[in-house]
């Protein structure tokens, strides 16, 4: 199938909402962007690629970057993974601390800030001490050497890390992360920090579509584990509107406060957009918007 109209259409009709909502401000990187831009790939498991719009400009993946993170632990350390993280939507915001109180510790799930945190200290455990094998593994999954952090968003995010740091030292106290808080913040900045885009993150997520294979055909993880993440990302991955995006969208998915958002159709095609204007839950308003374009434009969803 040939998208390049399909991502054209969608472009002239989501371009007025890409001057909407908000731009994330928390850090000075973020806030720097502001509202206007917007970017679509869309790339095919047969490796046919269509963009269209700001799809080259590189930006911060943020929260978008937990799923690359999942995937890793779950190839480190399988399933014991999910003896310090569930699998349940949370309904509340993705920072917050109130469930970790009800739940003695364990986050509802790995998407939100405390269930990403108990990944990366997983991660940090299992990997060999040198190097950063996180980058590697993402470099890896998208066949491409280049991808790194934009160390000015890494270096902002530690410095106003407050609730994180409250969240890793409560789940510390609470012995679901077992290593250092701080180590542990100082990687998890460092992860939302990774910069790509709309096209690098369609091959980045590549694997998601594939059955675990990346862009060339190598093995980044099994088919069993992309189903299950697929699966997390459906019920969990934009923020606390997940119902309101499935129903819409129809696609599991994952959204960053960077504006972006990525899409996953099994078997068929990885569908990224970017757009920095967020909606109240804090998923990209324009972003949100294409995505119901694409899959009602081409009836292709898992539904
Ligand atoms: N760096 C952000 C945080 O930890 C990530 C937010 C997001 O994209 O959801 O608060």
């Amino acid at each position: 199938m040939d998208y390049t109209a399909i991502l054209a259409e969608i472009a002239d009709e989501c371009r007025p909402l890409a001057r909407s909502g908000r731009v994330a401000d928390y850090i000075a990187p973020l806030a720097a962007v502001g509202l206007g831009p917007f970017g679509m790939a869309l790339r095919t498991v047969e490796g046919e690629e269509f963009s269209v719009g700001d799809a080259a400009v590189p930006f911060s993946i943020q929260s978008i970057a937990k799923v690359l993170g999942l995937a890793h632990a779950m190839e480190l350390v399988g399933d014991d993974i999910w003896s310090r993280v569930g699998r349940e939507p949370s309904g509340t915001p993705f920072n917050s601390l109130v469930q970790l109180e009800t739940e003695r510790g364990i986050p509802r799930n790995p998407m939100i800030n405390a269930g990403a945190l108990v990944v990366v200290d997983a991660t940090l455990a299992a990997a060999p001490s040198n190097g950063d094998h996180l980058l590697a593994f993402v470099r890896r999954a998208a066949d491409d050497e280049t991808l790194g952090y934009d160390l000015a968003v890494a270096e902002a995010e530690r410095e106003t890390a407050h609730g994180n740091r409250a969240l890793a030292h409560l789940l510390k106290a609470y012995g679901v992360l077992q290593g250092d808080p701080d180590a542990v913040i100082d990687a998890y900045c460092r992860m939302c920090s990774l910069s790509m885009s709309c096209a690098e993150l369609c091959r980045a997520f590549t694997f998601l579509a594939r059955a675990g294979l990346s862009p060339s055909g190598a093995r980044v993880v099994s088919p069993r584990h992309a189903k299950r993440i697929n699966a997390v990302m459906l019920t969990c991955g934009v923020y606390d509107e997940a119902g309101d995006f499935a129903y819409r969208v129809g696609l599991p998915a994952k959204s960053g406060v960077g504006g972006g958002i990525v899409a996953v159709l099994p078997g068929v095609f990885v569908a990224t957009v970017w757009s920095p204007g967020l909606g109240p839950k804090g998923n990209s308003l324009a972003g949100t918007m294409a995505l119901e374009l694409l899959t009602t434009k081409t009836g292709a969803s898992i539904f």
